[in-house]
């Protein structure tokens, strides 16, 4: 379930705020964080999109404020549940995996409406919302 640190720490996971060139504020993102020094590093399955946004931010970004929740389903699925979740410790994955699943869901329906409706451009865009979060209902996510 957590991964751990080079120091011999347990990791686990966190919604971060991350900091970019001083100006830009990129909030919800998904990292495992050490519990002794505090080190931590993007949660594997969001690195692709991070570094996406990182590079469109490109080298001289305004200043400015990102929800990455909006940017990649699993931070939103992730945020969505840190929400709701109180408590601390073994609960969590079961209600991450559950989150995963209602979303899989809504997206399933979604696209049921969507292709009744023949819309190409929203059917593709769910699409790929899904595709991306299927694999980590099969890996383990926290
Ligand atoms: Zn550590």
């Amino acid at each position: 379930m957590n991964q751990t640190c080079r120091c011999g720490g347990e990791m686990t996971i966190h919604m971060h705020t991350l900091i970019y060139k001083a100006k830009v504020k990129i909030t919800n993102v998904p990292v495992f964080m050490c519990q002794s020094c505090f080190q931590y590093k993007p949660h594997p399955a969001v690195k692709n999109d991070l570094s996406l946004l990182l590079q469109e931010l490109g080298g001289n970004p305004k200043r400015s404020r990102i929800s990455f929740a909006e940017r990649n389903e699993l931070a939103s699925v992730l945020n969505d549940t840190f929400y709701g979740y109180k408590g601390r410790g073994k609960g969590l994955e079961q209600a991450v995996q559950k989150a995963m699943s209602e979303r899989i869901d809504l997206l399933l329906d979604l696209f049921r409406i969507a292709s009744e409706a023949a819309d190409k451009e929203w059917m593709e865009e769910l699409e790929s919302r899904l595709l991306k979060l299927v694999p980590h209902t099969v890996s383990r996510i926290v």
